[in-house]
């Protein structure tokens, strides 16, 4: 691919602190750069009181001196209803975030205006877009752009918008991890299985990924949204106080900029301890003579090595995930410019048993993956297919509250899925076709994604319609239902596009709620299966005995009412077992009936055993 073209696809690694730009060029993956030569461009924006407003290190300069107005961090926003991150974040992000009448999403209030965490994101992509092409010559358009593996439906499609507004099309969305395991170009014809451990400024993943034949597959992610560079600085901020006030007064306040300045200090000294053995400092508060302060790596790593047992925990956790043991791992990756820390190689190498890969710059291996993925597509390099797996299932409410999942969890997208549903009621014009996410057996227990109605069917008796559903999702993970009811030729679809995002967590929860529920969850959704069962036998059993060619005796046709009578009062109960022993013997004598008497058509009629939708 040459890069004087017009049609260049740049890949972007849109991170949490900073963002950057890469492309694949003649000489292979290069960072794009600004004029002045620095890669990283800080994710903030700083709103100014004349309505303008400044991106990138310009921007994180003013988010001491003007919080209320400086956007960080909104990656954490991302496509998240105001109370998740309101829990998550609690006060921690400086800035408003607010809630509209119209929507629980988060957005964020600078003096009296909103902004959604797309648009603030889409300020950032377009620096990131200005740089690149100020670095090219040329305009850029497409991007291929990074999010973490454990991002769902919404908020890969929040970072969509975002590229959009920033007029950009985002060609496609790919995991960080997997950008990572590309970045070290981890040979791709063979099979095996890499973690990608991932130690930035504020947040910790690790991932599993199962690599066959080009083929990345994600096979687990854990991680701590709130663990990261910024806690070690907290640490040695932490002991400069300390010798601060042994040397002022024990309860001395500190001027919030000396603070700050003792914050940026504290995280000179981490980086310099990443290189030496010791690390000191003079602390000047206009008093007599400056403080000094003095700190060993041995001090610091005792330090910080609480957090990162955490982070090996979360690895053990993945691995388990995942179903491999430290010893079928066969390459450690290290991203994040926390990862720099002597201690952090150390334990992943000792964990894994293996030297992690550390060749690249732990911060632009994400957006060198994400270049070799905009390679590939735009016809590139033909040798790479990138798969990913969907995080939970996908499915559709049927009759009585339950759950039909049509594609099951950690199935690798694109995926497909079709199945065969009916009506449960006489005559119905229009179906309702409800989609949610979850792993429970009742969709009051999952999350809805959307509804669409399939409308203007001619009136069918129930169970006649023939509604053919077909779930599409697609490489990014976004996803298309549609609904076809083959004897009439109509159709209706909707692309999902979630009221609200999950975290990792929340993810979790559900699958392990789904465990704990499992039995009370079965029990109830095999009541509502047999109460399904009972009315479509009712149906059926009444229309045939309407029929007027039917031989049947009076005693015949009271023995059946009786039978009929006794499924509606036990599918009243809630006695699972009695009313699967009446379904039964129900159906067995029914059949028996038909064999005796009657021709296919009234066999079918009897036998219908679709699973109904809601009417
Ligand atoms: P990232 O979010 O990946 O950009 O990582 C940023 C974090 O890496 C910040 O907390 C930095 O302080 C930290 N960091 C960068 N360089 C070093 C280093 N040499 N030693 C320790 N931490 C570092």
């Amino acid at each position: 691919m040459s890069e004087k073209t017009g049609d260049v696809v740049i890949g972007i690694d849109l991170g949490t602190t900073n963002s950057l730009a890469a492309i694949v060029g003649k000489d292979g993956p290069r960072i794009l750069t600004r004029e002045d030569g620095a890669a990283l461009i800080p994710s903030v924006v700083s709103f100014l009181d004349d309505g303008g407003h400044l991106v990138g290190e310009e921007a994180r300069a003013r988010s001491v001196t003007h919080p209320r107005s400086t956007v960080h961090s909104v990656k954490r926003l991302m496509g998240q209803h105001l109370e998740e991150v309101r829990r998550r974040e609690g006060d921690r992000l400086g800035y408003e975030v607010v809630a509209t009448e119209d929507s629980e999403l988060a957005r964020v209030r600078i003096g009296d205006k909103l902004y959604t965490p797309q648009e603030i994101s889409a300020l950032v992509l377009r620096e990131v877009k200005r740089v690149a092409e100020q670095a090219l010559g040329h305009e850029v358009e497409q991007a291929v752009i990074t999010v973490p593996a454990y991002f769902d439906d919404s908020q890969r499609q929040a970072t969509r918008d975002a590229a959009r507004i920033a007029g950009l099309q985002a060609l496609r969305i790919v995991n960080e991890p997997t950008a990572a395991a590309l970045a070290y170009g981890l040979d791709t014809s063979r099979e095996g299985t890499v973690v990608v451990y991932d130690l930035g400024g504020g947040t910790f993943d690790v991932s599993v990924l199962k690599i066959t034949q080009g083929v990345y597959k994600v096979a687990a992610t854990a991680g701590d949204t709130h663990l990261g560079g910024d806690d070690f600085d907290h640490e040695i901020m932490d002991r400069i106080l300390h010798a601060v006030r042994d040397h002022v007064s024990a309860t001395a306040t500190i001027p919030v900029e000396a603070l700050q300045q003792i914050r940026l200090s504290a995280e000179g000294l981490k980086r310099q301890l990443s290189e030496r053995q010791d690390a000191h400092l003079e602390i000047d508060l206009g008093l007599d003579e400056p403080i000094a302060f003095r700190i060993t790596r041995q001090e610091f790593e005792a330090a910080v090595r609480p957090r990162l047992d955490e982070t090996l925990a979360c690895c053990r956790a993945a691995l388990k995930d995942a179903g491999v043991t430290p010893d079928q791992v066969d390459e450690v990756v290290l991203v994040g410019g926390s990862t720099r820390i002597p201690l952090v190689r150390a334990l992943v190498e000792e964990m894994f048993g293996r030297t992690p890969h550390t060749e690249l710059d732990p911060d632009r291996v994400v957006a060198l993956g994400a270049a070799i993925q905009a390679d590939v597509l735009s016809g590139g390099n033909k040798d790479l297919l990138l798969l990913d797996v969907i995080p939970l299932s996908l499915g559709i409410e049927t009759v009585g509250g339950a759950f039909a999942k049509l594609v099951t969890r950690n199935s690798t997208v694109p995926a497909r899925a079709t199945e065969m549903f009916s009506t449960s009621v006489d005559d119905q014009t229009s179906i309702e076709i409800n989609v949610f996410q979850g792993e429970r057996e009742l969709v009051r227990d999952c999350r809805p994604l959307g509804a669409f109605k399939l409308r203007g069917l001619p009136g069918m008796p129930a169970g006649l319609p023939r509604v053919e559903v077909t779930f599409l999702v697609d490489a990014d993970g976004v996803l298309t239902v549609k609904a076809r009811e083959q004897r009439s030729e109509l159709e209706a679809s909707i692309d999902v596009v979630p009221s609200h995002g999950l975290t990792r967590d929340e993810v979790k929860d559900i699958i392990r709620d789904s465990i704990k529920e499992a039995r009370s969850d079965f029990a109830a959704r095999e009541l509502i299966e047999l109460r399904n069962k009972a009315h479509n036998l009712a149906t059926g059993t009444r229309r045939v005995l309407a029929m007027p060619e039917m031989p049947f005796t009076d005693a015949q046709r009271k023995d059946i009412e009786d039978d009929l009578a006794r499924l509606d009062t036990l599918s009243k109960g809630e006695d699972v077992a009695a009313l699967r022993e009446a379904c039964d013997a129900f159906g067995d004598k029914t059949q028996a009936l038909a064999d005796q008497a009657i021709g296919e058509a009234i066999k079918a009629e009897l036998n219908r055993e679709q699973s109904r939708l809601p009417s």
